[in-house]
């Protein structure tokens, strides 16, 4: 099992996994290719501080400060993070996910909804237009909740 199957599966709660294009990685050049290759480009999990600290050196932008912008808008996130569905993609540009940061957390009842039905992923995406969006989903239930292809909304929305 890879690191990378191994965080989707929550068994790396404490890591968090960024996903980069290989043009972003290539016009950044600060961080090393050590991640796995996906579709796109790289997906690196490593753990939680050093994950910080290379999402700021390869884009430059503080790893939470980031998280707290995209969160204000939802758009579908790839579940093995290889990519994303920019939510402004109806405009005439390159959308492009530049780059995802993404993590884990474990199963909580007391906090109740989507947090008490399993873990859950939650990733952060950089479009190629600038748009910042935002998805996540519980482990095992990939396709029930979250955003999907070609929606807007978080599928448990509708419950
Ligand atoms: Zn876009």
């Amino acid at each position: 099992m890879s690191k990378l199957d191994e965080f989707l599966a929550g068994e790396r709660h404490d890591d968090v996994a960024l996903f980069l294009t290989h043009e972003y990685l290539d016009s950044q050049g600060k961080l090393p290719n050590l991640g796995e290759e996906v579709e796109n480009g790289y997906v690196l999990v490593v753990p939680g501080d050093d994950g910080r600290r290379a999402f700021a050196a390869g884009t430059g932008m503080d790893a939470m400060e980031f998280s707290r912008t995209a969160m204000a808008e939802k758009g579908h996130i790839d579940r093995e993070l290889g990519g994303g569905e920019c939510p402004d993609h109806d405009s005439d540009e390159n959308h492009q996910a530049e780059f995802i940061f993404s993590f884990s957390e474990e199963q909580n009842e007391e906090v109740g909804g989507l947090y008490a039905r399993g873990d859950v992923v939650h990733a952060y995406a950089h479009c190629a237009c600038g748009a910042n969006y935002s998805d996540k989903w519980v482990i095992g239930e990939e396709t029930e909740t979250g955003v999907q292809p070609g929606e807007s909304e978080p599928a448990e929305a509708d419950e």
